[in-house]
């Protein structure tokens, strides 16, 4: 038996015992990729579904692959194909698995947090980003010289972002000397918090100074953080003086950020001020066509056209829906036509909250989690519980819009300070936890996949 036969009649047989969502959500992209002596080596497209492979269905398989073959005594689950000839290591844009899983390969640098995959030649302009996007290239071919700061802002999901990390990757590959440093406002806040807490806010200072590319991305989340407010204002100065370069984002213009210091507004409105606006039909188009590109789908321009028509205000969300069609093309080997497109993409394009209910998130989660309803509903405080409640508080007002009130009602009576608590804790862990971000979207899988 080949190793791929082994691993279809383990999965055949484990098919035969759990539901067809967890089966696609755990086992889908896995595959032996060794089998020598005793020891079988099992791949998993990423780290969550490889520890929940280890320890949810470790011992079944091992005991279905020793019923098969006596030799085998041990299975060992790694993350992706290391260890087959596809250990090339290329860093190159090839989007070539599902999309998004393939993010992974990009690593982002801990000394500037500078993501190698944001660029200014994969960031497509049209005449919604047209200044932001001339003032960031202008910014990153002479920095601290021409805009200073650059500040761009814009709504959720238009590639402030990814511009504000293409200026710095294009300093860091133009002028390697230069230090640059990309840091989004609430880690600057919580490395502030922390410098106080521990008695360092010395070396705290000094480690910003030494910045010539100073990079501060969603500056609204400063509001209200006046220790923070006061420290970037003086490492502000500190690096004008000397005609180094800030670059920030935000949301709103500073002028409509709330509780922001006088003095600081005045700083941010001091350079450039660009935004950047909604995509227009064609800039849309183009967007999903050199996306597609990237991640070698190819796709008839009438499914193109309804994906550009539908999602309008949102370029992460055009890239989700790519995304979707790309796992669906790799998984069936075909391109999804108009009607199959319609259905993946339904709850990208029809409100979540017409397709998912309170009770079917509720079941969703249980099941995810191996918990039952009632835990969920239940005063627990027990971890392995209270992270999953806290999760469908999460998806009930994120995805289904509900009050506070009703979701703390809905998870066993319980009030709405709580729901808002946890709403907020979700939305906190998921800025720093890749773990939580990749089980929502399992969880949001099956919630609205049908
Ligand atoms: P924001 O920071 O404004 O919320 P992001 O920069 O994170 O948005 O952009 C969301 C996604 O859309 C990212 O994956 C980004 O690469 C992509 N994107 C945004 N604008 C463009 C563009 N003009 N060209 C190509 N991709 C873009
Ligand atoms: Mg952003």
């Amino acid at each position: 038996m080949t190793n791929e036969e082994l691993w279809q009649t383990v999965l055949a047989q484990i098919q035969l015992n759990i539901s067809s969502a967890n089966f696609a959500t755990w086992f889908k992209n896995t595959e032996i990729i060794s089998k020598e002596n005793y020891q079988v080596v099992v791949s998993a497209p990423n780290s969550f579904t490889k520890e929940w492979l280890e320890q949810k269905y470790g011992k079944a398989i091992l005991k279905i692959l020793h019923s098969l073959d006596g030799e085998i005594k041990e299975v060992k689950y790694i993350v992706g194909k290391v260890g087959l000839k596809v250990f090339k290591k290329t860093p190159s844009l090839s989007f070539s698995d599902a999309g998004q899983l393939e993010f992974q390969e990009f690593k982002v640098d801990k000394e500037t947090n500078l993501n190698p995959r944001y660029t200014f030649e994969n960031f497509v302009v049209g005449p919604f980003n047209e200044l932001p996007h001339a003032a960031a290239w202008a910014v990153s071919k002479n920095p601290g010289f021409v805009y200073n700061p650059l500040f761009i802002y814009g709504g959720v999901g238009l590639g402030k972002t990814h511009l504000l990390q293409a200026i710095g990757n294009e300093v860091a590959k133009g002028s390697p000397q230069k230090k640059v440093k990309y840091i989004p406002s609430e880690k600057f806040t919580a490395g502030v918090v922390t410098a106080i807490r521990n008695r360092e806010v010395e070396s705290f200072k000094a480690k910003y100074r030494s910045i010539d590319v100073l990079i501060l991305d969603d500056v609204q989340f400063l509001a209200g953080k006046e220790k923070t407010q006061e420290e970037f204002f003086h490492t502000f100065n500190y690096l004008y003086e000397k005609n180094k370069q800030i670059v920030l984002s935000s949301d709103r213009p500073p002028k409509a950020i709330p509780a922001l210091a006088e003095r600081l507004r005045s700083r941010f409105e001091g350079g450039m001020i660009a935004d950047i606006g909604y995509p227009d039909y064609e800039t849309r188009m183009a967007i999903l066509k050199t996306k597609s590109r990237e991640r070698k789908i190819e796709l008839p321009e009438d499914v193109l056209n309804y994906i550009a028509t539908n999602i309008q205000r949102n370029i992460r969300e055009l890239e989700g829906a790519l995304n979707r069609l790309s796992a669906y093309q790799k998984l069936q080997n075909q391109a999804p036509n108009l009607e199959i497109v319609k259905s993946l993409l339904k709850n990208l394009i029809l409100s979540p909250a017409k397709i998912a209910t309170p009770k079917k998130i509720l079941q969703v989660v249980a099941d995810f989690y191996d918990l039952e309803e009632k835990d969920l509903l239940s005063p627990s405080r027990k971890k392995e519980i209270v992270r999953p409640r806290q999760i469908v508080m999460y998806l009930l007002r994120e995805d289904l819009k509900r009050s506070y009130p009703f979701i703390g009602r809905k998870l066993g009576g319980k009030d709405h300070t709580t729901a808002i608590h946890s709403y907020e804790k979700i939305i906190k862990e998921l800025e720093k936890d890749e773990n939580l971000n990749e089980e929502i979207s399992l969880i949001r899988q099956q919630l609205f996949s049908g």
